[in-house]
């Protein structure tokens, strides 16, 4: 989906105005425009992308908030898909999704930082900290979302929504530190090198 592309409705209405994030532009706006049905909810036009998000009666929106930030520079094309099919979960409030694929990915960076194939998810985990990919400070998190991995990998656990963002929000923060960071730092140092070139 192009999300550049605007539309122009026909026959939109003007309703009651209603605050929400948009879902597919992640902006906060307050929107007055839209349909109204009798017996199911509310459709509202987002003012800034031009797309439309559906709430019902008890307010459910739909689709929902995404979760979680983009993250630039990840290298490996599997882990970015992952990274960003985690994040689309949380919009269709698909929280044991998010859970899967975020220790998926998680064991995923871990064996491409070398460690051994076919262990566990806490395993993995106490791999990237016991490498020094998480910050020391972040070790309470880390035995937090462990615990959370040592649910029996066979067994159906539904997760809520808190386990969902948490986890989510650890991997944002793991692959800014794997990616991100060391790529802007390569960045930095690569124009100082051409300003000096420059110069001298
Ligand atoms: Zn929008």
């Amino acid at each position: 989906m192009d999300i550049n592309v605007k539309h122009s409705w026909k026959a939109i209405v003007g309703l009651s105005s209603r605050g929400y994030t948009c879902g597919y532009c992640n902006r906060p706006l307050a929107s007055e425009k839209g349909w109204h049905s009798n017996n199911s909810g509310f459709i509202y036009v987002c003012h800034h992308c031009t797309r439309p998000t559906f709430f019902d009666f008890h307010g459910e929106q739909i689709p929902g908030v995404m979760h979680g930030n983009p993250v630039g520079d990840i290298t490996d094309k599997s882990v970015s898909a992952l990274y960003d099919e985690a994040r689309s979960t949380t919009q269709a409030n698909a929280y044991t999704a998010t859970v899967l694929c975020c220790r998926k990915l998680l064991m995923h960076v871990a064996v491409s930082k070398g460690a051994k194939l076919g262990e566990s998810f806490a395993f993995y985990v106490t791999y990237l900290a016991e490498k020094n990919f998480v910050p020391p400070d972040a070790m309470g998190w880390i035995d937090h979302i462990r615990k959370k991995g040592n649910e029996a990998n066979h067994e159906i656990t539904i997760m809520k929504k808190d386990d969902a963002e948490e986890l989510l929000s650890f991997t944002e923060m793991l692959l800014r530190i794997i990616y991100e960071f060391p790529a802007m730092v390569a960045k930095k140092y690569q124009q100082g090198q051409q300003g000096k070139g420059k110069t001298t």
